[in-house]
C-alpha cells in the first residue's frame, strides 16, 4: 500500500483544536486529506479509511456535501478559538455549525480504559458521512463549555500560529511543540547571541 503523507503530528491536545489547525488555507482541504486526518486522530482505522477514500469517485455528491460541512465547521472553529485566544466575545450564531452536527449525529457514550483510568468516549452511529464529524463537534462543544477558562493558546511562532490546549502545570506553554517551534526559537536566539 502506498504510504500517504501524514499530517504534522497532532500537537494540539484536543481533537477540535487539531481539526481547526488542519491545512493553512481556506479551500484546499481534500477528501483524502480529511480521511488521513481521521486516521491520524484515531477516529477511523486504516481499513475503514481505505473504504472511505474511494467514495470520492463512487459517491461524489455525498462527499461534496460533507466536505462543505467540514470546511464550514473548520472556519467557524478557527474564528471561535481565535476569539477565545484574544479574549474577545463572539456572536452566538458562530456555534451554529457545531450544533447542526450535534443535532444530526446520533450516538452513545462508551467507557474506554486508558492508562489505568476510565473515560467516556462518544461513539457516533455510522449513518451517512456526517458521523465522521460527530466526535470533532463534541470536542468543540466540550471546549466551549469550559468557557473562557479553557487554556486555548496559539503557538508563539508567527509563522506557525497553530492552536493548542495548554495543560502544562504553569499554563505558560508558548509553542505548539517544543520539538518543532520551541527548538527553532532556541536555535534562532542562540545564533543571535553568537553574532553579538
Ligand atoms: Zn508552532
Amino acid at each position: 500500500m502506498a504510504t500517504r503523507r501524514s499530517f504534522r503530528t497532532l500537537v494540539a491536545g484536543r481533537l477540535a483544536l487539531d481539526f481547526a489547525n488542519l491545512a493553512p488555507s481556506e479551500h484546499d482541504l481534500s477528501w483524502d486529506e480529511f480521511v488521513s486526518f481521521l486516521v491520524d486522530a484515531r477516529l477511523v482505522s486504516q481499513d475503514r479509511a481505505s473504504r472511505l477514500r474511494p467514495l470520492l469517485s463512487s459517491e461524489p455528491h455525498a462527499v461534496d456535501a460533507v466536505l462543505l460541512r467540514i470546511l464550514r465547521l473548520r472556519e467557524c472553529l478557527r474564528a471561535i478559538f481565535g476569539a477565545i485566544v484574544n479574549e474577545k466575545p463572539f456572536p452566538a450564531s458562530w456555534v451554529d455549525p457545531v450544533n447542526e452536527i450535534l443535532r444530526i449525529t446520533e450516538g452513545h457514550d462508551e467507557l474506554v480504559a486508558h492508562n489505568g483510568a476510565w473515560s467516556l468516549q462518544y461513539v457516533a452511529r455510522e449513518s451517512g458521512l456526517d458521523w465522521l464529524l460527530a466526535a470533532i463537534a463534541r470536542s468543540a462543544a466540550e471546549l466551549l463549555v469550559e468557557g473562557p477558562r479553557a487554556p486555548i493558546r496559539r503557538c508563539a511562532n508567527p509563522a506557525c500560529r497553530l492552536f493548542f490546549y495548554d495543560n502544562s502545570r504553569t499554563h505558560h506553554r508558548r509553542w505548539c511543540s517544543m520539538a518543532v517551534c520551541g527548538n527553532r526559537h532556541k536555535v534562532a536566539s542562540f545564533l543571535k547571541r553568537k553574532r553579538k
